[in-house]
């Protein structure tokens, strides 16, 4: 039986990574999105080798996607961003289903950080998302010390609002301290598993 499939989202600095790591813990193998296309753009990454032909000024001297030209790339024409798109996302794609595909378990989880703004949902069972409040995001954000104010309006400009994600979700985690968000990370899993046993 193929794998039940739990998106996990939630806007920057939400604890999305530290939740992920609660579900591995319990044993639920975790595709992480970011990490793929970071495998992808390495030297002689599927993504990269298919760059170098077709977007040949955005791969670096040691055959690895040059995130910054990219970056400079779309920010001339934006038409690139489709190009790069048609060619990484079918990527993307072929490695998650292949994850699910193989992995020995009742659920997985699909950690992605743009879930609903790249319509990823369709690919998963149920979305997850976490959440806490605007003023703690912001503060988790800054004390990481590598972004400015206006660099994380920039960020959360482009991300669906919190809210809106969390009227979409089957499931809101809340991450407002480490013992709430493990206790909603071990309920969901129970729901879950409630849900798989009534349509066996
Ligand atoms: P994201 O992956 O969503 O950007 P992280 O998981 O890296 O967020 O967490 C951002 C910050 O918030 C980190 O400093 C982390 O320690 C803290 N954090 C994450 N989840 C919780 C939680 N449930 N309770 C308290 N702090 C948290």
């Amino acid at each position: 039986m193929t794998a039940f499939r739990l998106g996990l989202t939630g806007g920057i600095g939400m604890g999305k990574s530290t939740t992920a790591a609660m579900f591995a813990a319990a044993g639920v193998p975790v595709w992480d999105a970011d990490a793929t296309v970071h495998r992808l753009y390495a030297p002689g990454g599927a993504a990269a080798l298919a760059l170098a032909a077709a977007l040949p000024q955005a791969i670096a001297a040691d055959g690895a996607v040059d995130r910054e030209a990219l970056r400079r790339l779309i920010a001339a024409d934006p038409s690139v961003l489709d190009r790069l798109n048609a060619i990484v996302h079918p990527l993307v794609a072929a490695d998650r289903a292949a994850f699910v595909a193989s992995a020995q378990a009742d659920i997985v989880l699909l950690d992605i950080p743009l879930l609903y703004e790249t319509g990823a949902q369709a690919m998963c069972d149920a979305v997850a998302v976490v959440s806490a409040p605007p003023e703690v995001q912001r503060a988790r954000v800054l004390a990481r010390g590598s972004m400015t104010e206006a660099m994380l309006e920039t960020i959360l400009d482009r991300q669906m609002p919190d809210a809106e994600k969390r009227a979409r979700a089957d499931y809101v985690i809340p991450t407002t301290t480490l013992e709430v968000a493990q206790g909603a990370v071990k309920d969901v899993l129970a729901d879950i598993r409630r849900r798989i046993a009534a349509d066996a």
